[in-house]
């Protein structure tokens, strides 16, 4: 299977995309939650002890992740912008690579959020994260809006908490049109990183799978790699014409 006779190409990215830049994938064993106590959306917004706890585990996270570059299946992505082949870029990342990657913003749809903003919960201002947690690490353990005083969260989608409505849209309708998606570095097991390569595929697109280990979808996709995405992805884009 060539991928040079598609033209409205959609990608769908999972963690394993990002553990191939050294970060983790935080529901692999021995990873953040290994460690930490998950905060839930409610606990966040009732109490202060839970976002001075959650505000603390981002400011452990978020240099690690910063630090972090962009690698060849990110690149990979932007290259298939750059020759006209990509409609969308849905992602269930939070670190931003793609964008850092040179993907234009306009086309990633960040299913779980950003890690680079934060968020007010009740004004819907946003500040990058670098602010937010500088005032965490000058002593302000669980920083309010500077607006409206309501609690800031990191732009993130947490456990218990809806994915924004908007981008859920923009991912459906973008399943729905594509003539392929590339389901890359996921394990395709949580909704709805199941249900969206689903829809493509029953909206008559083909579906390519890179992934290292075996998916659910793996039976109904037209073609499965189980490799490195920094070298399956590259190789797949090569034949493309330029
Ligand atoms: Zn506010």
């Amino acid at each position: 299977m060539r991928l040079g006779e598609y033209r409205r190409i959609v990608g769908f990215t999972g963690a394993r995309i990002s553990t191939e830049s050294g970060i983790p994938d935080f529901r692999s064993p021995g990873g953040v939650w290994a460690t930490n106590r998950m905060i839930e959306f409610d606990e966040f917004c009732a109490s202060r002890a839970a976002r001075v706890e959650y505000w603390r585990q981002k400011a452990a996270v978020w240099p690690g992740m910063r630090a972090a570059a962009p690698n060849a299946g990110h690149r990979a992505f932007v290259e298939l912008e750059r020759r006209g082949r990509l409609s969308a870029l849905i992602t269930q990342n939070i670190d931003g690579l793609h964008q850092r990657a040179g993907q234009s913003p306009g086309l990633v749809i960040e299913l779980h959020g950003t890690m680079a903003e934060a968020l007010c919960l009740d004004c819907g201002d946003r500040t990058p994260i670098d602010a937010a947690l500088g005032r965490v690490l000058g002593g302000e353990a669980a920083p309010d809006c500077e607006h409206c005083g309501a609690p800031l969260k990191p732009a993130t989608v947490s456990f218990g908490q809806a994915m924004p409505a908007r981008e859920v849209e923009r991912a459906v309708s973008a399943c729905r049109e594509c003539d392929l998606l590339l389901a890359v570095g996921s394990s395709l097991v949580v909704y709805p990183a199941a249900s969206l390569p689903l829809l493509a595929k029953e909206s008559g697109a083909r579906l390519v799978i890179i992934n290292r280990t075996p998916t659910p979808l793996d039976e109904i996709a037209d073609l499965v790699l189980r490799e490195e995405i920094g070298t399956a992805m590259p190789r797949l884009i090569e034949e493309l014409e330029p």
